[in-house]
């Protein structure tokens, strides 16, 4: 009679998903933070969807406005679970990438010093769902 094989005590890794709403007042802001080049306002994400880790406490975190020329950084918003977005920051690039030789490297998404696992090391089963050709739902 073959053992059974133990149960793995870590749950799957997987990315927040906390969604917001990015209020009128911070896209403006957003705007306003790098104005050159304007930003149109379909380049500012306005439904949010937190893109850190799965985490118990904290704000919740979106990458609002990528930058063309911003020496690496963009525009982040950031919210507490149940309110709507309050501040905006500038935050410069996570350095991190995985590794993975022959091209197959990842770069982490996030921002320098997040809290949790870099962007390759959890799932996100919406972002996994697109890529393997599945239908996102509403
Ligand atoms: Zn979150
Ligand atoms: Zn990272």
């Amino acid at each position: 009679m073959n053992p059974v094989p133990p149960t793995p005590l870590t749950a799957p890794r997987r990315i927040c998903a906390a969604a917001a709403t990015l209020p009128l007042q911070l896209v403006v802001l957003t705007q306003d933070l790098w104005p050159d080049p304007p930003a149109h306002p379909i380049q500012i994400v306005t439904r949010l969807r937190c893109a850190l880790e799965s985490h118990e406490s904290g704000p919740h975190f979106d990458l609002v406005r990528e930058l063309d020329d911003s020496d690496g950084c963009e525009v982040w918003a950031q919210w507490k679970t149940g309110r709507e977005p309050s501040t905006i920051a500038l935050l410069r690039d996570c350095p991190a990438n995985n590794g993975t030789p022959g091209g197959a490297d990842e770069a982490c998404v996030l921002f320098a010093g997040h809290p949790g696992g870099h962007s390759y090391e959890f799932t996100d089963p919406e972002y996994d769902a697109i890529r393997d050709g599945g239908t996102r739902g509403p």
